[in-house]
């Protein structure tokens, strides 16, 4: 099978944007480079997949029931929507995680889409050995889906200019981002890929 790559966003939903429940601060502003993305990927007809956070409404994630979260993007809900200026083309893979209100479900490797199947196993199927991710946050569902993505031999390119994070703590981002390329992930900007795609 032909070698590919695929294109990751992760989160970008109503509640962790600007006016969220979970606002990721200035969170919307990625939203255009993820789209110049999102349209080179389709115009090379490589997979792309969008992740989001589907919580039930009772989750031990949340702090009212013993998590560190406020409530946000319960299933069905308006701050569970992707943000409405993200581009999502017909052909995407949509996948949807937290859905266990035993867990908190932070990467996007405990997700699956809409027939049941796990992210691992649709990047099987594609023949998919490396990832571009992007998306939201950089300190928590962005880094443990790129965690994982290593552990299962993937390689993985960051999307520097198009990933931000919560920053409980004002370095996690940064921190997540050290870690990250410890590990051997390697950074671009959409002015390196539209050459390398080119
Ligand atoms: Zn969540």
């Amino acid at each position: 099978m032909k070698l590919k790559k695929a294109l990751l966003i992760v989160d970008v939903q109503n509640d962790f944007c600007p006016g969220g429940a979970l606002a990721v601060p200035n969170g919307g502003k990625i939203i255009p480079f993820l789209n110049k993305y999102v349209k080179i990927f389709s115009a090379e007809k490589l997979p792309i997949f969008f992740s989001r956070d589907w919580h039930p409404k009772k989750t031990k994630h949340f702090k009212e029931f013993g998590g560190i979260w406020p409530k946000h993007c319960a299933q069905d809900s308006k701050g569970a929507m992707f943000h409405p200026n993200l581009r999502i083309p017909k052909q995407a893979i949509i996948l949807s995680k937290g859905m266990d209100p035993q867990k908190d479900s932070y990467s996007v490797f405990q997700a699956v889409d809409h027939f049941g199947m796990e992210f691992l196993n649709l990047l099987k199927i594609f023949g998919i050995v490396e990832l571009f991710v992007g998306g939201l946050t950089t300190d928590y569902c962005v880094k443990w889906s790129v965690f994982d993505a290593l552990k299962k031999g993937l390689k993985v390119k960051l999307l520097i200019d198009a990933v931000k994070g919560v920053n409980i703590k004002p370095e996690d981002s940064k921190t997540a981002l050290e870690e990250m390329i410890i590990r051997g992930v390697k950074t671009i900007t959409f002015k390196e890929i539209s050459k390398l795609m080119a």
